[in-house]
């Protein structure tokens, strides 16, 4: 076939494969253009999952008659000026609208502020009809109809109404979070159906659109965020540790406004909180960039979806440390919904003896458990504490027994307890965790506080503490190194050779010594004594991988916590051990001055807290 020049419609066709996916893109398209139009109010109706109609009206600036056709022709758009660095639309490629065209039927109708009528445009895969006069208000009328008629094997790809306009409900939330001010209609299958009142610009408004958007229940499980670093600001709400989702969906991250799905940004999120969350977890974050729109590349793909930052590494560790800080900062917090499911859990009299009821009851499980035989081994001395709390020599020899059975087996509310074992200082009273009671079930510690009931489950706490104490003793000096016995090489592509070169000081203070080893390869001569016998090519590789991807490396970090955090797990207390009060209160106060410490190394609260307003509520005295 000889070299021809392709039609203008088959080169929107083309872009369009791109630009185009679904109904979803066509929604995000349209109104993406009403916000970069100024619009107020922007409403969304869609039939068919879009499929056979997408109408977004816009009380924006409108299109003036006379430039109608250019609108809808490829490459025009009225947004980009002759600095491609400069974009601060959302729009600048000038691809949609013709895009659109070229597979759908689409029709313009728009009116601007000066034009004392409106006017009317249409294009039906990628035919143009004349412009014609037609009524409407200030504004833009957009609507799409059969979409992909014109390309019917995209049209094979579509998932089914419900699955589009789920896509769709999902687009249109995203960009609201970044309009606050903007009140947003979306009118389909009732499923998807979204009314969004404009809330305001401001900090309150752009929060109480985030609780529109993802549930009420999030502002009062979420930590603010706020820093700015080399010009880069971030600011948003980023969950507690215990209020967690299974996939990452609900993370949203906006640059200078405009909603992206970027690796780096949640590479960041998951590694500020792998400390705090199981693997399968994910917090749940609305996160703001801003920052000079000439360090941030926008122009990556036609969806616009993905940036490129000048700068990842800063990007990366401003994102990291300020949710670190704000966790950090945030102390020990349990999420309210766990809280609201265990009172939902208790249940007043009619079942005394737990869920199975009194055949299945207490009474039995302890037989069962006793005929097992665990129960001796419950009560078997365990290794010593080494965490300074407690008095060593009591710690030798069996954790005091004698004063737990006191504790266990005395009736705790006999005034010769009392007398005997003193009340609780006021100024423990007074700490966030309250003041240890007593250890039920070799695990649990209670603790009382002036106005809450706290239960605190002394192994994932212990073992939380162990981790950070490991942790810090990562970070404050250079972590020790063992020498191979022959240096390793490891074979890479050049580029990734030069950049971990260019890092090795970082990684020598991790205890990884490496160096150039000519062309294309290092040599690596001493690896982290902690992670044993490893893997070094694997190593140096998803280094080399990570270095390239955001400039850092995290991966060696991550891969330390990691055992260090197996080595928590084999270094805490057990559960089954039992502690003298004063070992509990260490224990309390330990945590209280931990950052973290109100979860453990998988995620799981170590502690949870109970006030007495709920306790009196469950017995009816409110
Ligand atoms: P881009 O948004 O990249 O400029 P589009 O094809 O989406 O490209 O739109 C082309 C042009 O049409 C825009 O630059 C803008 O001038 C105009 N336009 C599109 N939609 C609207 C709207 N809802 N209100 C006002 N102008 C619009
Ligand atoms: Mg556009």
């Amino acid at each position: 076939m000889p070299i021809r020049q392709l039609s203008e419609t088959m080169i929107n066709q083309i872009a369009a494969g791109e630009v185009i996916e679904r109904p979803a893109s066509v929604v995000k398209e349209l109104v993406e253009n009403a916000l970069d139009a100024g619009a107020s109010r922007v409403e969304i109706v869609t039939a068919g999952g879009g499929l056979n109609l997408i109408r977004v009206t816009d009380d924006g600036s409108g299109i003036s008659e006379r430039e109608l056709a250019l609108a809808i022709a490829r490459h025009c758009t009225s947004k980009l000026s002759d600095d491609i660095l400069d974009i601060r639309s959302l729009g600048f490629r000038g691809e949609a609208l013709p895009s659109i065209g070229s597979v759908a039927r689409l029709s313009i109708r728009s009116r601007t502020a000066a034009g004392d009528s409106a006017a009317e445009i249409g294009i039906e895969g990628g035919r143009v009809s004349a412009v014609k006069p037609a009524a409407a208000n200030r504004g833009t009328t957009v609507e799409v109809r059969d979409l992909f008629f014109a390309t019917p094997a995209r049209l094979k790809f579509m998932k089914g109404e419900r699955a589009e306009s789920s896509a769709t409900s999902d687009v249109v939330k995203r960009i609201a979070i970044a309009f606050p001010g903007v009140r947003f209609t979306l009118a389909g299958t009732d499923r998807s159906t979204l009314e969004l009142p404009a809330t305001g610009d401001d900090p309150e408004g752009r929060l109480q659109r985030v609780a529109q958007v993802m549930g009420a229940e999030f502002p009062d499980n979420a930590i603010p965020i706020d820093a700015t670093r080399d010009g880069v600001h971030l600011a948003g709400h980023v969950s507690i540790p215990s209020f967690t989702r299974a996939n990452a969906l609900q993370q949203y991250a906006y640059v200078n406004g405009r909603p992206v799905r970027d690796k780096l940004i949640a590479g960041a999120i998951r590694g500020a909180f792998a400390d705090v969350l199981p693997r399968d977890r994910h917090a749940v974050t609305v996160l703001f960039l801003s920052l000079d729109p000439a360090t941030v590349d926008v122009n990556v793909h036609p969806a616009k979806a993905d940036v490129r930052f000048r700068d990842p590494g800063l990007v990366r560790g401003l994102i990291v440390g300020a949710i670190r800080e704000a966790l950090a900062g945030a102390g020990i917090r349990a999420a309210t919904t766990g809280a609201a499911g265990m009172m939902a859990a208790f249940r007043p009299g009619s079942a005394p003896f737990g869920h199975g009821g009194p055949a299945n009851g207490h009474r039995s499980y302890e037989a069962a458990y006793r005929a097992s035989g665990l129960a001796g081994f419950e009560h078997s001395p365990q290794r010593p504490l080494d965490m300074g709390y407690g008095d060593a020599q009591q710690q030798r020899t069996g954790f005091g027994e004698n004063d737990q059975a006191a504790f266990e087996t005395g009736p705790l509310h006999s005034a010769d307890a009392r007398a005997s074992r003193g009340e609780p200082a006021e100024t423990l009273l007074g700490t966030a965790l309250g003041a240890a009671r007593a250890q039920v079930h070799e695990n649990y510690i209670v603790a009382q506080t002036r106005d809450s009931l706290v239960i605190v489950d002394q192994h994932a706490a212990h073992e939380r503490l162990v981790y950070e104490a490991l942790k810090n003793a990562l970070h404050s000096r250079r972590v020790p190194s063992q020498m191979l016995l022959l240096p390793e090489i490891v074979d890479l592509a050049e580029e990734d050779a030069e950049r971990l070169a260019m890092h090795s000081e970082t990684l020598a203070r991790f205890g990884l010594g490496l160096e150039r080893f000519g062309p294309g390869a290092v040599a690596v001569r001493e690896t982290p004594s902690i992670l044993g016998e490893t893997n070094v090519q694997q190593l140096v590789r998803d280094l080399a991988d990570e270095i390239a991807d955001n400039d850092t490396v995290e991966t060696l970090k991550e891969r330390l916590h990691h055992i260090a955090a197996t080595m928590a797990c084999h270094g805490s207390v057990r559960s089954g051990r039992l502690l003298k009060p004063e070992e509990m209160n260490a224990l309390l106060r330990q945590m209280e001055a931990t950052p973290g410490s109100g979860t453990c190394n998988h995620g799981r609260p170590t502690y949870i807290e109970l006030k007495l307003a709920d306790i009196e509520r469950l017995f009816g005295r409110r």
